[in-house]
């Protein structure tokens, strides 16, 4: 088993919000990278910018050759129709031996089946989910939640060196899917709690700089009044880089994994289907920090 350290040839699928600059840090960093994105712009957009990397028109063509490959994808499905199932999949060019690294959001029960099923090709699967979005993913200070064996996240740990601050090791298999997900809970709901507050502040002639500024120095604070208000939600710029409709997402997955361990979780419904609803309404493409928007639409409904 050997280190994936540079210059190890990486194949990375999803050159997305996330996925472009991850790759643009392994790049840097020295790997060779073997790319592939169902969109041709976003290849082509990226090897403008790293004339080294390869494009590549399949996952199978992809990891041909490579030493591990990265999915950065919208949903575990996607990672496995990409990895296993669909047509022209990494599983016809994969080598038993490499190291799969899926460090999409995806749902952490599947990834169990997922973990599995490569495990029967000879290959070894983390799942690896990462927080602090496209900023973060620029600068290379991500949180990186791993799930798997600590001897493959071992042999990753250059690469998520490249595009992480913090890497814990959550668990077996799904651990860091997991947690990624309940992490998203808490984020959706101190983000909506901080637009209701808002909407309630201004209504009642409050400025809502100042109120994000007194959240700060006060119990209210946390990721959503540090990082989204003064930059997204005041200025009314929306532009955070994650949509509302893989927040949506996110909470779904957190739900199914309270449903598949059978337990209750009132407030986390309800979440889900706040950010549903409001996914429909902004549509699924709209910024997440939007929900502010959906927050005043709210407010205008009679209660
Ligand atoms: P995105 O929609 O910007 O990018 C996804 C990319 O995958 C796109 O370039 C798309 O063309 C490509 N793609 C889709 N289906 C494909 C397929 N079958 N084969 C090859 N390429 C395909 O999404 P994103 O914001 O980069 O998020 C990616 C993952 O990271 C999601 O699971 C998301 O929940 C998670 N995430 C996002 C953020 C964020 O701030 N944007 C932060 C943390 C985690």
């Amino acid at each position: 088993m050997t280190t994936l350290s540079p210059p190890a040839t990486i194949a990375f699928i999803g050159l997305g919000m996330m996925g472009r600059p991850m790759a643009s840090r392994l790049a840097e960093a020295g790997f060779k990278l073997r790319l592939y994105d169902l969109s041709q712009k976003a290849v082509s957009d990226f090897i403008c910018a790293h004339p080294m990397a390869l494009a590549t028109a399949s996952a199978k063509a992809a990891v041909q050759g490579a030493d591990a490959v990265i999915t950065m994808l919208p949903d575990g499905k996607i990672v496995r129709q990409a990895l296993i199932e669909g047509r022209d999949s990494a599983r016809e060019g994969m080598a038993a031996g490499m190291l799969a690294i899926d460090m999409s959001s995806s749902n952490p029960v599947d990834t169990q089946k997922l973990a599995r099923d490569l495990a029967a090709l000879g290959v070894a699967l983390l799942d690896a989910p990462v927080s602090g979005g496209v900023k973060r993913a620029i600068d290379g200070s991500l949180s990186i939640m791993v799930g798997g064996n600590a001897a493959d996240l071992e042999r990753a740990r250059p690469a998520f060196a490249a595009m992480g601050k913090t890497i814990t090791l959550c668990g077996p298999a799904g651990a860091g899917h997991a947690l990624k997900a309940l992490n998203n809970y808490l984020s959706a709901a101190g983000l909506v709690a901080m637009c209701e507050a808002l909407v309630v502040g201004e209504a009642f002639g409050l400025d809502p700089g100042t109120m994000v500024d007194v959240f700060n120095s006060s119990t209210g604070k946390s990721n959503a009044t540090e990082v989204k208000g003064r930059q997204f939600v005041v200025p009314r710029n929306f532009a955070a880089g994650f949509t509302t409709g893989l927040m949506a997402k996110d909470l779904r997955t957190a739900s199914e994994v309270a449903n598949h361990l059978q337990l209750n979780m009132p407030g986390l419904k309800q979440a889900v289907a706040y950010w549903a609803d409001a996914s429909g309404k902004l549509g699924g493409s709209a910024d997440h920090t939007e929900i502010f928007r959906y927050a005043e639409m709210l407010a205008e409904e009679e209660s």
